[in-house]
């Protein structure tokens, strides 16, 4: 049976807000879920009756505050099947659990002529914290190849996983292919040539039911804020053996039992590894999480996710404008759905499903080097969770239909007339072939990519400005007005640059692309300084 998603809704208040006045349709649980009353009461509850610190207090509140987490500690731990409160450990998220892995573990283990493995799809929380940890050890860095149908080609995982390779790190779930990788038979690989495995957790723990026994894992990090939980909240598990062994990387408070002028020793697992006052608040708050979702059954969170997502994929399927990403339909997925609109950029679409009333991500999700494999500069995601139903999936379809209009609409609404007419009437968009000078940029938070190029005479006058762009359509508007404006004048003019756009559309443009109104000027003004400067 599935879920009781109008029982659910309830929970939620959020759920019944609107906005820009249509009802809210929330897609963006990927990134963050909405917490229930249940959840948001035990908060009220900890500080309207028993705030205090822990640990330190030989008082009431103390007391309770004490208990309060550390039963939070027990109760996650039975969440995800560990064995005791020991083996669980509270960060910040799951960014700080896996860093707190790599600095305790990592940096204390490897050397030079020893291994890291770790995937394609990482998250760049687990990619980017890996490649640090190779170069400040020596140790190698290896990826598992992603095969065309988004899943992990584990024919090269078993070429990769070889003796010298100390440690996995693997995305239980992609938060942008929906995979669900084969963390068991990872975890077998690597135990079978003397290693450990760190499985990143954040997308799976909150929507399928996780038990570190059965995956064998030696490591699961996982955020709160993604499981019906608050936010500044996160957790590691460990095998008690390996956080035993393990260095502390945070120093002070919770996590000291003594302390000389000369030495210092810590305290038990897990407060050995949580220093300083820890997230009481959101511990418990999280325990409450933990605890709604396993009311609702974990096996039928990840039920209702997988209808949802083939729901939604059998209409893309029937839909010849929508590309998307990961798995077909009939192989199991997560609850998440990345997708491109064709000649419609990421961030319009995101926009104009905003004005639906629809919360859907778009850019590259923290995956540059997986966009780059995909070779798309973004893509939008759609990600569902328990309070999720068909007819919000159908309302995204509706607003998806006719993208293209809608997106002319909103340019013309929306911008100013200039920014819609040079949209549509563009100066060289497809660059120049004998430029004088080129200048890449590439926007790291949303996935915006483009090239301009100028040519410039002897004399330093501008003889041609054009551009080439994966950008929204407001940046490439905005890169030919530009290129529009400039031709004839000197090369010096592109030097200052500020506030030009800006003139030009008598600051008439919304805030919220205040940046792709600026980004291209400021592009512009440093590929004419380094050109200055060269010659
Ligand atoms: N790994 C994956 C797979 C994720 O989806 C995310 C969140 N987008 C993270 C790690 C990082 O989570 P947090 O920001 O909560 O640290």
């Amino acid at each position: 049976m599935g879920l009781d998603t109008d029982t659910i809704r309830r929970d939620f208040p959020v759920l019944d807000r609107t906005v820009n006045d249509t009802p809210l349709v929330y897609l963006d649980n990927a990134a963050t879920t909405h917490t229930p009353t249940q959840v948001y009461d035990t908060y009220d509850d900890y500080y309207s009756q028993y705030n205090a610190n822990v640990h330190r207090g030989i008082h009431t509140l103390s007391h309770e505050a004490s208990q309060a987490y550390e039963a939070a500690h027990d109760r996650l731990a039975a969440f995800i099947g560990a064995d005791s409160r020991e083996e669980m450990v509270f960060t910040k998220n799951t960014t700080e659990a896996m860093n707190l892995v790599a600095y305790g573990w990592g940096v204390n283990r490897l050397d030079a002529g020893d291994a890291i493995v770790t995937t394609e799809m990482e998250h760049h929380a687990s990619l980017v914290t890996w490649q640090q940890i190779a170069e400040k050890t020596g140790a190698d860095l290896r990826y598992i190849r992603v095969t065309a149908d988004g899943t992990l080609d584990m024919d090269h995982a078993r070429e990769l996983i070889d003796d010298d390779v100390e440690l996995v790190s693997v995305a239980h779930v992609s938060n942008v292919l929906g995979t669900i990788n084969p963390v068991r038979e990872l975890a077998d690989l690597t135990h079978d040539h003397g290693g450990v495995i760190l499985v990143d957790g954040a997308q799976s723990v909150p929507t399928r039911p996780v038990d570190v026994q059965s995956l064998d894992a030696d490591f699961l990090a996982f955020s709160g804020h993604k499981m019906a939980g608050p936010t500044g909240i996160g957790c590691l598990y460990g095998k008690r053996g390996l956080l035993e062994e393990m260095e502390p990387f945070l120093f002070g408070g919770e996590m000291i039992s003594h302390v000389t002028f000369d030495d210092s020793s810590w305290n038990d697992l897990p407060w050995k590894f949580e220093a300083g006052t820890p997230p009481i608040a959101e511990g418990i708050a999280l325990a409450a999480a933990a605890d709604y979702l396993n009311d609702i059954g974990m096996d039928a969170v990840r039920d209702h996710e997988a209808a949802l997502a083939r729901y939604f994929i059998d209409k893309l399927d029937a839909r010849d404008d929508v590309e998307y990403y990961g798995p077909p339909g009939d192989v199991e997925r997560s609850g998440l759905v990345s997708f491109n609109v064709d000649g419609v950029h990421g961030h319009d679409l995101s926009e104009l499903l905003d004005n639906h009333g629809i919360a859907v991500r778009a850019g590259d999700h923290c995956t540059q080097p997986l966009h780059d494999i995909l070779d798309i500069p973004g893509s939008v995601r759609a990600s569902f969770y328990v309070y999720n139903t068909r007819d919000e999936i159908d309302r995204l379809l509706t607003a998806l239909d006719d993208a293209q209009q809608q997106r002319d609409t909103l340019l013309s609404n929306h911008y100013h007339d200039l920014i819609a007419d040079y949209y549509h009437n563009p100066t060289n968009p497809d660059g120049l072939t004998n430029a004088t000078f080129r200048k890449h940029s590439a926007e790291t938070s949303c996935g915006d990519e483009g090239e301009f190029h100028v040519r410039v005479d002897d004399t330093g006058r501008i003889e041609a400005m054009g551009f080439q762009s994966d950008s929204c359509a407001v940046s490439q508007a905005v890169a030919s007005l530009l290129a529009d404006h400039l031709t004839g004048a000197n090369i010096d003019t592109l030097t200052d640059l500020d506030g030009t756009v800006e003139g030009l559309l008598d600051g008439d443009f919304p805030d919220m692309r205040r940046d792709c109104v600026v980004g291209p000027e400021e592009v512009l003004q440093a590929g004419a300084r380094e050109h200055l400067i060269d010659t």
